[in-house]
């Protein structure tokens, strides 16, 4: 028996398998990007939009799947982007949950971004009615309901709504791995709109602790991955520049209307269901992010 992850290939999914792997858990990936395995990992490789009878089966014999294959990026602008993140998010979501037997847990990536940023001040709470903004949401809360219908069906399913992920092997497109990148070659940080946005930042070691809990304890609910903490983008420039050993310098352009002012999660229900409490020491997560890009710099400026 064996725990089928999508998107192992990714960022979320290389630190799941990770955790997979130490609890002795056999793990099929299956992503379309190729990846070097780990011990004890079967890779498959396959487009899950696409039919494959290998997928299937493994779908049908696996004791659990984790799905986080899918199109991310709330500032994806490229005129193709609405298409694949329908394909992505949508498509192959929806033929996981089809193919998967509904007596066999599943678990799916949605986001932090169905709640269209934190309401008046406080914590996004997992009862709180959605309002997506942008396309990359809109797809989540597609899929959202799609795990609803598989619910009502009488199927195991659990949504998970991760808060901005961070931590080694962070994805190219996000602020922290971009602004990495930038001041290790001397250049200023660029900032989306105003430097007072607050982020709820997670580290990727809780969210995929949460992933692996909630595939375990397999509550038919939706859980928010987040901390309860946020940290306004000048404390998190800040950050990057200190780890970095480089004068914080930024370029401020306009934020899209998809940029939410805040994000904040409630995290009660990912404490009371999960026994687990994500907590982000952001200058240790940016020093592990940093290590993981260039392990000669953080050597020199811990
Ligand atoms: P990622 O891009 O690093 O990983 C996603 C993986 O899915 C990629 O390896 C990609 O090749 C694969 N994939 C996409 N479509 C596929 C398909 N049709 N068939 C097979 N493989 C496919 O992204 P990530 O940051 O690791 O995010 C994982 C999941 O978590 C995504 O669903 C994302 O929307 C969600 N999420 C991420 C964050 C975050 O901060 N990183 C926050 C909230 C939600």
């Amino acid at each position: 028996m064996s725990v089928v992850v999508t998107g192992a290939a990714g960022f979320i999914g290389r630190h799941v398998v990770g955790v997979l792997r130490s609890r002795g858990v056999a793990v099929v990936g299956i992503d379309r990007r190729p990846w070097v395995p780990t011990d004890g990992e079967r890779l498959l490789l396959a487009d899950l939009a696409l039919p494959s009878d290998e997928v299937d089966t493994a779908l049908r014999e696996a004791e659990g799947v984790i799905h986080l294959a899918g199109r991310p990026g709330v500032r994806d602008r490229d005129p193709s982007a609405e298409h694949w993140r329908h394909r992505d998010n949508v498509v192959a979501g929806q033929r996981v949950l089809d193919v998967t037997p509904a007596s066999t847990p599943v678990v799916v990536a949605s986001s932090s971004s169905v709640y269209g940023g934190s309401r008046a001040g406080r914590p996004s709470h997992e009862l709180d009615p959605v309002r997506p903004r942008g396309g990359y949401a809109r797809s989540k809360a597609a899929l959202e309901e799609r795990c609803h219908v598989r619910a009502a069906r009488g199927g195991l399913v659990s949504v998970a709504r991760p808060f901005t992920v961070a931590g080694e092997g962070q994805r190219p497109d996000m602020a922290f791995s971009i602004w990495i990148d930038a001041a290790l070659r001397g250049e200023p940080l660029t900032v989306l709109g105003d430097l007072r946005r607050r982020r709820d930042v997670t580290d990727v070691r809780d969210v995929a602790e949460g992933f692996v809990r909630l595939l375990e304890r397999a509550p038919v609910t939706t859980v928010n991955l987040g901390t309860g903490t946020d940290h306004d983008l000048r404390t998190m420039a800040e950050t990057v520049a200190r780890v970095c050993d480089v004068p914080l310098r930024t370029a401020t352009r306009p934020a899209s209307a998809d940029e939410v002012t805040r994000t904040l999660a409630d995290p009660t229900r990912c404490r009371r269901l999960l026994d687990l409490s994500p907590t982000t020491d952001l200058d240790g997560l940016v020093r592990r992010q940093v290590a993981a890009t260039n392990p000669t710099l953080v050597l020199e400026t811990t």
